[in-house]
């Protein structure tokens, strides 16, 4: 799950991480109001987006007058942020942060992920911190240095430090660097964090250490034990078709291909995934029916596909196991009829009671397209999207 920067603050904040005073504001007002309450005479502006980049999207805008804060917070505040990290469509912007402004000197990157080959999280630090890190990370990896961190010793002194040099912390900062990165690495373990991206943590004019911007992820899985950050969901930064899915005990993940999937089991649906890549197609989504697929849930399977208006053709890849075919064969042609289907229908059934379940699709004389195999599904989804 992810949440948004003020959020990300907020959390590090609790473990002893500096950040800069910023208030959450949802309208023009609340921003101009919160800018007065913080006070000073330069204030950021910053869009509230689940994705990255904002900066160069035109989405974090500094003001040095009231008047340049309701300026920035006008545009910034429901426009359609395009970053690199949104696609093409954008993101509409619900949120703003307006924060005091920050005298920045130095910026650098600082971030934690759980990497499955060392099997431990590893803290990754650039001097080139800033907007371009991932093209630090394409062109010149030797800039970005990392340690694994011992889950039971934590992140030591000497780790710590030795990152800070290595980005070229000065000596007279690297105590509230080396604390810095002690309280991040506290914060990721202590709530389940998948990453903590700090881009850029900064050295301002008055020497001290902060953390500029905030991004944390964190494992769905572990949620449970956290309700506090589960109440961070912004069910307005996620995919309705997403959501929808969820709701029905779908796992659906959309993408960018046009030939719909609908398979049971989440092994199966990776393998099917990957044949239609083989035979040259793309995939429109991921989707897991699960164990006990009902006429109800792929009725809400198919429903779901079909908001995709890229979608040209689906296969139905089914392997029955517990669930027998003929029960899935029901189920499919219920399902059909009642969203009235307008794509061609490959369907591959295996397992048990496949030849009843072969028996009903035949009788029910909805159009499907039998496939023999998985390999010879994925040639014929393939040709119907095309409309061959
Ligand atoms: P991102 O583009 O989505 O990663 O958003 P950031 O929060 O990282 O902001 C982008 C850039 O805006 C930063 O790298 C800074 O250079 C600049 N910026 C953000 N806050 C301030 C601030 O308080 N003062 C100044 N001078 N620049 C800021
Ligand atoms: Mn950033």
């Amino acid at each position: 799950m992810k949440i948004h920067e003020y959020q990300a603050k907020e959390v590090l904040r609790k473990f002893g991480v500096p950040t800069p005073r910023g208030i959450a504001c949802f309208s023009v007002d609340e921003a101009v109001e919160a800018g007065r309450k913080l006070g000073g005479n330069v204030w950021v502006v910053k869009a509230q987006i689940h994705a990255g980049g904002r900066g160069k999207g035109g989405g974090v805008k500094l003001a040095r007058s009231e008047e340049e804060l309701r300026a920035h917070a006008g545009t910034i505040l429901g426009m359609q942020l395009v970053t690199h990290q949104t696609g093409p469509a954008g993101q509409t912007v619900r949120r703003l942060l307006v924060e005091e402004g920050a005298d920045i000197r130095q910026e650098y990157y600082v971030g934690m992920v759980v990497d499955r080959v060392s099997q431990r999280v590893v803290l990754m630090a650039s001097a080139e911190g800033g907007m371009d890190i991932e093209e630090v990370a394409a062109n010149s990896p030797e800039k970005i240095h990392k340690v694994a961190i011992d889950p039971f010793a934590g992140l030591s002194d000497a780790h710590a430090d030795e990152v800070a040099r290595k980005i070229g912390i000065a000596h007279s900062a690297l105590p509230q660097a080396r604390t810095l990165l002690q309280d991040l690495y506290r914060a990721f373990d202590g709530t389940d964090a998948s990453l903590a991206e700090i881009n850029p943590m900064i050295l301002t004019g008055q020497g001290s250490v902060l953390a500029l911007d905030a991004k944390m992820n964190f494992d769905d899985n572990a949620l449970y034990r956290h309700p506090e950050i589960a109440a961070l969901r912004d069910l307005d930064e996620e995919d309705p078709a997403e959501i929808e899915a969820s709701k029905h005990d779908l796992s659906y993940i959309q993408l960018q291909g046009d030939i719909g999937c609908l398979v049971n089991g989440a092994g199966l649906a990776m393998a099917t995934m990957d044949i239609i890549k083989f035979y040259g197609g793309a995939p429109a989504n991921f989707l897991d029916v699960g164990g006990g697929a009902t006429a109800e849930r792929v009725t809400e399977a198919f429903k779901i596909m079909l908001r995709n208006p890229e979608l040209k053709a689906i296969l139905v890849n089914i392997f029955g196991g517990i669930m027998k075919c003929d029960v899935i064969a029901t189920a499919l042609v219920e399902a059909a009829r009642q969203v009235s289907l307008k794509v061609p229908l490959v369907v591959r059934l295996e397992g048990t009671n496949v030849e009843l379940g072969k028996t009903i699709l035949a009788q029910s004389g909805l159009a499907t397209i039998a496939a023999a195999n998985m390999a010879d599904a994925a040639q014929k989804v393939i040709a119907a999207a095309k409309g061959q």
